[in-house]
């Protein structure tokens, strides 16, 4: 009897695995539908022997510290600040946008104070920052809106930015200094042998199995378990009882190039050509040294593996059926950025399902203990 199934081995599952298993002593089947650990995080060397991430770049950043010690249990990191240009008006710029990318884009020679007057004089006031054109526009005007968000958010969703929540073009910042990083958080670093060697260590213990290839629904009826852990979409978990829920997906196409370097930056941004939206050199990322290199471009599309939540009201209100029903659901706990249907980044994730770690304990500790055994929040007998 396992004490917990755990669907999905990304980072909620992988990390509440270890916790459970580590701190509680339980026992854990997690399994993965894929054929490979570390969920959208997972990373592998290619024919050529490149190291890439096979669902686009992950670039690891957190302002938690608890969550960087904790990931610190399972990993070496190497330092690494990532850095972004953006092709416009047929030059490659900083982005997010700063000092520089406007004395670029327009031949200018302004100085911190001198740009921030600029943005003041182009920004459209709005009394209620609502939408992902709002954040734009109110900062830094129609024209910069036009040649940065509008056209890479309309690829990258399917939808105009002014029908997105705020909270999506809100992710990158505007700067009137000359910091060229994408990120500013405190802890930026990529584990220094790849992701899926960090979740091979996060899933080393004598308390954890490893299922890959294999859909919980194959195996839920067949192995006795006391609760869930469901890190899946949390429609498909309700059969889209209430419709389904739309995530974006993306197709991938990856390339090894015959060259040790392709591009000038890690990722470069194509907000007005092409279908994809940006590539990305991943040995930028991962500080090796080959004679080859290795791209990704990213095609939007909403065919496809489930990667993004949609960040809009309707969609927030089926989400909240859903949750409702969650929430009633005994015995199965719904964790990360698939089943709690939110835009998170890995670190948010990790911290989620600390949190929800906690509660767990908690929870166990005040369970009655029976034949020395702790008995879970669950009907069934031991
Ligand atoms: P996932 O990693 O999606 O794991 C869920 C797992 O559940 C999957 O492996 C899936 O196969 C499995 N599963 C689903 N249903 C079933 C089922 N029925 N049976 C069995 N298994 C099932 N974050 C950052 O912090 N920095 C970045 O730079 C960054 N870049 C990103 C780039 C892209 C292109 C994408 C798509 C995401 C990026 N993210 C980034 C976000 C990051 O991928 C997520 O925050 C994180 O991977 C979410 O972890 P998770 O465990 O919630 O979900
Ligand atoms: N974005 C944009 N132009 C850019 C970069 C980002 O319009 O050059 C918008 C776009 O809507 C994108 C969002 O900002 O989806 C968040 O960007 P981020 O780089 O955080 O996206 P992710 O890495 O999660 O795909």
């Amino acid at each position: 009897m396992f004490d917990y199934l755990i669907v999905g081995a990304g980072f909620a599952g992988s990390v509440l695995a270890e916790r459970l298993a580590n701190q509680l002593g339980k026992k854990v089947l997690i399994c993965d539908r894929r054929p490979h650990i570390a969920g959208n995080a997972y990373d592998h060397y290619n024919d050529e022997g490149v190291l890439i991430h096979r669902y686009g770049p992950h670039i690891f950043h957190t302002n938690s510290r608890d969550v960087f010690e904790y990931l610190s249990n399972f990993t070496e990191w190497r330092r690494y600040e990532h850095r972004v240009l953006a092709s416009v008006d047929g030059q490659l710029v900083p982005m997010p946008i700063n000092l520089d990318t406007i004395n670029k884009l327009y031949g200018l020679n302004l100085n911190s104070f001198e740009v921030e007057k600029f943005f003041a004089s182009v920004a459209e006031p709005k009394e209620y920052i609502r939408t992902s054109e709002d954040v734009v526009v109110s900062k830094v005007g129609r024209e910069l809106y036009e040649k940065f968000f509008r056209n890479y958010t309309h690829k990258q969703w399917g939808i105009d930015p002014s029908e997105l929540d705020k909270s999506v073009t809100a992710r990158v910042p505007t700067r009137t200094n000359r910091d060229d990083r994408y990120f500013t958080d405190t802890y930026q670093a990529m584990p220094l042998h790849g992701f899926t060697r960090m979740f091979e260590n996060l899933l080393m213990h004598p308390n954890i199995k490893v299922m890959l290839n294999t859909d919980y629904r194959e195996i839920q009826q067949m192995i006795p378990y006391r609760e869930m852990i469901y890190t899946g979409p949390i429609d498909e978990f309700f059969e889209y009882r209430f419709g389904k829920l739309p995530y974006r997906s993306l197709n991938f196409k990856h390339e090894t190039l015959n060259t040790p370097t392709h591009q000038s930056a890690a990722v470069i941004n194509y907000p007005n050509e092409h279908l994809y939206t940006r590539v990305t050199e991943f040995k930028y990322l991962t500080g090796q040294e080959h004679t080859k290199t290795s791209i990704v471009y990213e095609f939007p599309t909403d065919e496809g593996d489930p990667y993004y939540p949609v960040p809009r009201s309707e969609n927030t209100e089926r989400y909240k059926q859903y949750k409702t029903l969650a929430d009633v659901t005994p015995n199965v706990h719904f964790v990360g950025r698939l089943a709690t249907y939110k835009y998170y980044n890995m670190d948010q994730v990790v911290a989620q399902a600390l949190a929800v770690y906690a509660k767990l304990a908690d929870h166990s500790r005040w369970q009655p203990q029976q034949n020395g055994r702790v008995l879970a929040a669950t009907n069934q007998t031991v």
